[in-house]
């Protein structure tokens, strides 16, 4: 176990922070030009619309963070009982990114967040440099792909 691992939270109904883009997921950051993702204040819903005009112009999880359920099993990332992707981006970042101790993103899904759940702070100090779709590249970015 790493130095950011916490014990594996027991309960259902997380929610994936590095989602898909697909109706009923909810957009929760954008990627500025500097690489890093910017939350945004509220989620915002995303529908079949968005989605369709989104992705002309290339992978919405390049430009955007979206969040959904998590659903553990059914996800390629899942370990068998937490999020193989988080402890990949803090490892990664660990050794790549200073992150400053006190530099706690504001988040509009903290309460419900499989990260935060799973890693606390940790996460969330990772979480500003994890782009979902890396098919772009970007300076000191993490996949996260799912
Ligand atoms: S900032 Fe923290 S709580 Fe919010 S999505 Fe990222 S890891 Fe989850």
């Amino acid at each position: 176990m790493s130095k950011n691992a916490m014990p594996a939270p027991q309960s259902a109904g997380l929610s994936c922070p590095s989602a898909p883009a697909t109706p009923g997921a909810v957009m929760i950051g954008i990627v500025g030009d500097d690489g890093m993702v910017h939350p945004l204040a509220r989620p915002l819903p995303v529908d079949m619309d968005f989605v369709e005009s989104a992705s002309r112009h290339g992978p919405p999880e390049a430009r955007f963070r979206f969040s959904n359920s998590c659903v553990e099993g059914a996800c390629q990332q899942w370990t068998g009982r937490s999020c193989g992707i988080v402890a990949k981006v803090l490892d990664h970042l660990d050794r790549q990114v200073e992150i400053a101790p006190t530099d706690i993103p504001r988040c509009s899904i903290r309460a419900t967040c499989r990260w935060h759940a799973e890693r606390g702070f940790a996460a969330c100090r990772a979480c500003l440099y994890v782009v979902t779709d890396q098919s772009r590249e970007r300076p000191a970015a993490a996949s996260s792909s799912r």
